[in-house]
């Protein structure tokens, strides 16, 4: 798929999402276009829940583009950014959702589990802002925000690619926003804990119990949790916010 929607292009800010077909992103994506934000989102296959977030940012009065990108595929990434700037403008945003998990112990990691989590979930989200940031830096302005998770923070056992990568992408997010401060673009990460989307629906009933147990606001949360602080994040009013790594995540002890 390869949507362009053209709706009102008055002032509008344009924030870019990876990931944004499903779970977080799409709340991010949804959440900023009712902000007033005009969205160019990515995803990697599912066409369908593209072309229904594609709608949904529509009925907002807001434009979307979206396209089908592999985070982990270099060219296609930047392409994807340059259609964005020219299509919708400048990106005053960005937002890194796109992820996977393939969980396994240690011992029985298979290199290709380790190659693709850590490829998607950190790489991509170099790939993507290595593209995104040059140009921001040149316009002095812009909001980063990367999407970490507690098992980034504190570790999970049976997550040791995950967890590598999700910590990474904190170093990335805090060096990042020592480095780019001065050209006036703040980066943040955030770091939900489980969250109901697609990603954690193939936890057995008896994890997810077991999960519940260590939250102690007793339940999941959901991707619109997430997508509020994104919103707030990216905002004027978290102006003097860089930097940091804040946790969505009920207060979850892992
Ligand atoms: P999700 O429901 O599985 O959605 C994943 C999204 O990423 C989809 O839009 C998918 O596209 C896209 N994607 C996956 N690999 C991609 C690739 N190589 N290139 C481009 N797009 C790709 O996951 P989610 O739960 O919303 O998770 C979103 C982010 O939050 C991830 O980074 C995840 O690690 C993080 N997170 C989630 C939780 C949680 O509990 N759910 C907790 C902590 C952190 P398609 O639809 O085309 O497959």
């Amino acid at each position: 798929m390869n949507a362009t929607t053209e709706q009102d292009t008055g002032s509008a800010r344009i924030a870019l999402v990876t990931g944004g077909s499903r779970g977080i992103g799409r709340a991010v994506v949804a959440r900023l276009a009712s902000e007033g934000y005009d969205i160019g989102f990515c995803y990697r296959s599912d066409e369908q829940s593209a072309a229904l977030v594609v709608k949904e940012v529509e009925a907002l009065g807001r434009r979307a583009l979206a396209r089908k990108v592999d985070v982990t595929d270099r060219a296609e990434v930047k392409a994807f950014v340059e259609a964005v700037e020219d299509g919708l403008g400048p990106v005053d945003a960005v937002v890194t959702s796109a992820g996977i998990t393939r969980d396994n112990p240690l011992v029985l990691m298979p290199d290709e589990d380790w190659d693709a989590v850590v490829r998607t979930n950190l790489d991509g989200t170099y790939n993507v802002i290595r593209s995104v940031v040059f140009p921001m830096m040149k316009r002095r302005g812009g909001a980063v925000v990367t999407i970490s998770s507690v098992a980034g923070v504190a570790g999970n056992a049976g997550q040791t690619n995950y967890s590598a990568s999700k910590a990474g992408i904190l170093g990335f997010t805090r060096s990042l926003a020592k480095e780019a401060g001065r050209h006036g673009i703040r980066a943040n990460a955030v770091a939900p804990g489980f969250i109901e989307t697609d990603m954690t629906a193939v936890l057995t009933e008896k994890a997810a119990k077991d999960m519940i147990g260590k939250i102690p606001l007793r339940r999941f949360g959901q991707p619109e949790d997430v997508a509020a602080l994104v919103a707030f994040l990216v905002s004027d009013q978290a102006g003097y916010i860089t930097g940091q790594v804040l946790q969505v995540d009920g207060g979850i002890e892992l």
